[in-house]
Order: C-alpha cells, then structure tokens, then sequence
C-alpha cells in the first residue's frame, strides 16, 4: 500500500456538511460526485496530499445508511491507494482477510475501489482504491 488516500466521512445532509467542513478548511470541496451504484453522493476536499471524503446515503438501503443508522454520523472508512488494486486484492485474500466484493468496482474520484470486511481488521472499514489511469 502506498499511502492513505482519503479518509471517509459518513454525513446526513451532504449540503449541510459541505458548508461546515468548508468553514473548518477554508476550502471548498473540489468534486461532487454521485455514485449510483455505492448509493452515495460525496464531496472531496483536499488538503495537500490528504483528501477527505463526505458521504451522503442516496436511498435508505444504502451502506451509509445503515452505517449511520447503527454508529451515527462520523469516520466510516480509510482508503488506502494501491499500485495494482488486482495484486494487492489477490495478496490480501490469501493472508485471509476477507473482500468485500470479488472485483474491484468503479468509485468516486476516478478510482477502482475494493473494501475489506470489518470484521476481519479490528473494526475498521479498509478500502482499496486505484487511480484509474
Ligand atoms: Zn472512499
């Protein structure tokens, strides 16, 4: 793994939240995107090399949703960006941590995303991601 890429952040209201966090930074988010697919809408601020994602659930079956509704608002997930999200998928499949999906999937900010089971890493939703190139 190469570095953290952005740490995500389960929020409500998506406006709400972009205007706090725009206050808190002195910095408006630099993308929203819409993942239909995920069931989120986020927000990305960056600061130097650091990136905060803001997730709001599109439907009430989305996993921000549920997230919410089980731990409240706050940190949902830390992304770590990979060389090849295909290797590192394999390599960590075979030391036994658990994939969320058996493909890496189309994410938000031009990424290939794969999350790991929190089961399986002390709590703590682990995503995978990968610039597309
Ligand atoms: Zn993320």
């Amino acid at each position: 793994m190469l570095k953290i890429e952005h740490l995500g952040i389960a929020v409500k209201d998506l406006s709400k939240s972009n205007a706090l966090f725009e206050k808190l930074f002195g910095a408006a988010p630099y993308k929203l995107e819409k993942v239909e697919s995920e069931g989120v809408s986020t927000s990305f601020f960056m600061m130097g090399e650091s990136k905060i994602e803001l997730l709001e659930a599109t439907n009430p079956d989305s996993p921000i949703a549920k997230f919410i509704e089980k731990k409240g608002e706050g940190i949902h997930h830390i992304a770590f960006e990979v060389k090849d999200i295909y290797i590192e998928m394999k390599r960590l499949q075979n030391e036994g941590f658990t994939l969320l999906s058996e493909h890496p999937k189309k994410g938000a900010d031009n990424k290939l995303i794969c999350f790991l089971h929190p089961k399986g890493t002390n709590g703590v939703l682990i995503e995978l991601c990968q610039e597309i190139g």
